[in-house]
C-alpha cells in the first residue's frame, strides 16, 4: 500500500491551465482515484531529448500527486501511437519485402521497447496504463470505449459525416470549438491560406477515418449514415486514439491532460471537440497543462528540424561533449528551468546539473523514517516551480536526510554513484602520471574526481611499498 495523505493536509497544489490561462488550485473530481491523461510517443524511431520533457515533467507531476492523494489513488495513462503513416513509411523502409503488418510490428516493437528503457533511465516511473492505439481502433470484448465507437457518436449526434472515403468532423457543428487554442472559426474560414479542400464542409474540419489503400493497414470499418451502411476499410485519425483511450481508462471527463505546447493545435483541441461531441459533455479534462521546448540555438528540437539528440546517444554514447551522461543528469536538467518556459539545451547545462547533482550526493543521506518535509511539497506544488526548491537544496538548515528525500520526491535518488565515471581508469591513468612526476595533471584528475564527489586516498601496499589508491563516495 501507498503512502496515503489527503491533500487536506498538505499543502495547495496550483497547476496553470491552458484553457483559462490561469494558475488554479488543483481540486480532483475524485480524491481516491486522481485522473491523467498524457498523450505519448509514436513509436517509428527513437525518441529525442525534446521527447523526453513532457515524459519527465509530467513524471514529476505523477510523483507529486501520489504524494498528495497517496500511490494507490492516482491513476496515469499515457498512451502509444503505433499506428501512423509515419510507422509505415518507416516499415516500408526497414523491412521491405516483408508483409507490411509484420514490418509495422517490428518497427513498432523495437521502438517501443526502446522508449521504455530510455525513460526508465532518465528515472520516470511507469504509468499506471500505456494502451496501444492498435488495441482501440474496433469494438472490444471488454467493452472499453474504442475509435470507432466514438466515430459512430460523432456521427449520430450530427458531428461528423462522410465525404470521399473519409469520416470527418464538422467544427461547425460544436459552438465553442477552438476554446482551448482560442481560434475562432470565422478566423479559419476567412483563412486565405488554407488550401480549399473541397470535399470539406469547413476548412478547419478534421479526420476522424480515411480510407486506406491496399499497401495501407487498414480496418474493416462499417458506420451507420442516415439509416444506411457505409463500410470504409480505413484507419483513424490522428486525434481520435487519445479520445478514445483517455474515456476507456478515466472515463468521459477526467482531471489533468497533459502534453508539450506544439500539441494545443491542433491535437487538444480536436481531442476536446470529439470528446465532448462524442459524450455530450461540457468539459474533457479540467486541466491542460502544455510543457514548454527543449530548444537548441532558439529553435524547437525536432526530427524534421535535423538538430536532434536522441535520449539513446547522449545515454549511451559520445556524440554529445564526447561522453556519455547519465539519466540522472538529463532529468535535473530538465528541472532546471519551469516547465512552461523554453530550455535552451547545451553543454553547459548539463556540466552544471552534474555538479548540482555531485554536490547534493556529497551532503545527501538516506534515512528511510524521514520523509519529505512540506517546505519542499509545497515549493513545487505552485505549479512545479522548481527554484524555492533549488534554494532549499542548498540552504544550511536543511538536514542530510531531508535532502535524500526531497531528491527523491522528483526522482532523484542521491544514493546512486555515478557509473559512468570509470574510477579505476582516472586512478590508474594518475598513478601513471604521478610516476611521469606530473604532478599538475595528476592533481586535475584527483580534484575532477572531488567536484563529483568521490575523494581518492593514497596509501602504501604493505607488502610491496607501491603506492596504492583507493576511493571512496564523499557523504
Ligand atoms: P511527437 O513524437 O512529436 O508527437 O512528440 C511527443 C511529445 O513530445 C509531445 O508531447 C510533444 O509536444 C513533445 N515534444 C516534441 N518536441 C519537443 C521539444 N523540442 N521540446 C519539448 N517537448 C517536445
Ligand atoms: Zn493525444
Amino acid at each position: 500500500m501507498g503512502d496515503f495523505r489527503r491533500m487536506v493536509e498538505g499543502p495547495t497544489l496550483k497547476l496553470y491551465n491552458t484553457m483559462t490561462r490561469a494558475k488554479e488550485s488543483f481540486a480532483p473530481i475524485d480524491a481516491d482515484n486522481v485522473r491523467m491523461y498524457v498523450c505519448g510517443p509514436t513509436v517509428y524511431d527513437f525518441a529525442h531529448i525534446g521527447n523526453a520533457r513532457p515524459v519527465i515533467v509530467f513524471d514529476v507531476l505523477f510523483r507529486l500527486l501520489r504524494h498528495l492523494y497517496g500511490e494507490e489513488h492516482v491513476t496515469y495513462v499515457r498512451n502509444i501511437t503505433d499506428v501512423d503513416d509515419k510507422i509505415n513509411a518507416r516499415a516500408l523502409r526497414d523491412y521491405p519485402g516483408q508483409p507490411l503488418n509484420e514490418a509495422i510490428r517490428a518497427v513498432t516493437e523495437k521502438t517501443e521497447k526502446q522508449f521504455q528503457a530510455d525513460v526508465g533511465a532518465l528515472g520516470c516511473l511507469e504509468p499506471t496504463v500505456q494502451p496501444r492505439a492498435t488495441d482501440f481502433v474496433m469494438p472490444r470484448a471488454d467493452g472499453k470505449t474504442d475509435m470507432k465507437g466514438l466515430i459512430q457518436s460523432l456521427i449520430d449526434r450530427g458531428h461528423a459525416y462522410v465525404s470521399t472515403g473519409e469520416v470527418l468532423f464538422d467544427i461547425s457543428s460544436m459552438a465553442d470549438y477552438g476554446r482551448l487554442s482560442n481560434r475562432r472559426l470565422e478566423d479559419q474560414q476567412a483563412g486565405a491560406r488554407v488550401a480549399v479542400d473541397t470535399h470539406k464542409k469547413n476548412p478547419g474540419d478534421f479526420v476522424l477515418w480515411k480510407q486506406s489503400d491496399e499497401s495501407e493497414p487498414g480496418w474493416d470499418a462499417t458506420f451507420q449514415v442516415d439509416g444506411r451502411d457505409v463500410t470504409i476499410r480505413g484507419r483513424p485519425g490522428w486525434h481520435i486514439e487519445c479520445s478514445a483511450m483517455s474515456a476507456a481508462y478515466l472515463g468521459e471527463t477526467f482531471d489533468i491532460h497533459g502534453g508539450g505546447l506544439d500539441l494545443i493545435f491542433p491535437h487538444h483541441e480536436n481531442e476536446i471537440a470529439q470528446s465532448r461531441c462524442a459524450h455530450g459533455t461540457p468539459v474533457m479534462a479540467n486541466v491542460w497543462m502544455h510543457n514548454g521546448f527543449l530548444q537548441v540555438e532558439g529553435r524547437k528540437m525536432a526530427k524534421s528540424e535535423g538538430n536532434f539528440v536522441t535520449i539513446n546517444e547522449l545515454l549511451e554514447t559520445e556524440t554529445f561533449g564526447g561522453r556519455k551522461w547519465p539519466g540522472e543528469v538529463l532529468r535535473l536538467a530538465m528541472l532546471m528551468t519551469h516547465y512552461r518556459e523554453p530550455i535552451d539545451f547545451s553543454l553547459k547545462r548539463l556540466e552544471e546539473a552534474e555538479a548540482l547533482l555531485a554536490r547534493w550526493r556529497r551532503r545527501a543521506k538516506r534515512d528511510a523514517s524521514v520523509r519529505v518535509s512540506d517546505r519542499f511539497l509545497g515549493a513545487i506544488a505552485d505549479d512545479l516551480d522548481f527554484s524555492e526548491y533549488f534554494r532549499l537544496m542548498s540552504a544550511s538548515d536543511t538536514s542530510a536526510e531531508e535532502l535524500f528525500a526531497a531528491a527523491e520526491l522528483v526522482g532523484l535518488d542521491l544514493s546512486q554513484l555515478d557509473t559512468n565515471i570509470d574510477v579505476a581508469a582516472h586512478i590508474e591513468r594518475r598513478l601513471s602520471l604521478i610516476g611521469q612526476k606530473n604532478w599538475a595533471e595528476a592533481d586535475r584528475i584527483r580534484d575532477a574526481l572531488l567536484e563529483q564527489g568521490i575523494q581518492l586516498k593514497d596509501g602504501k601496499d604493505p607488502e610491496t611499498g607501491e603506492r596504492v589508491t583507493t576511493w571512496e563516495v564523499m557523504r
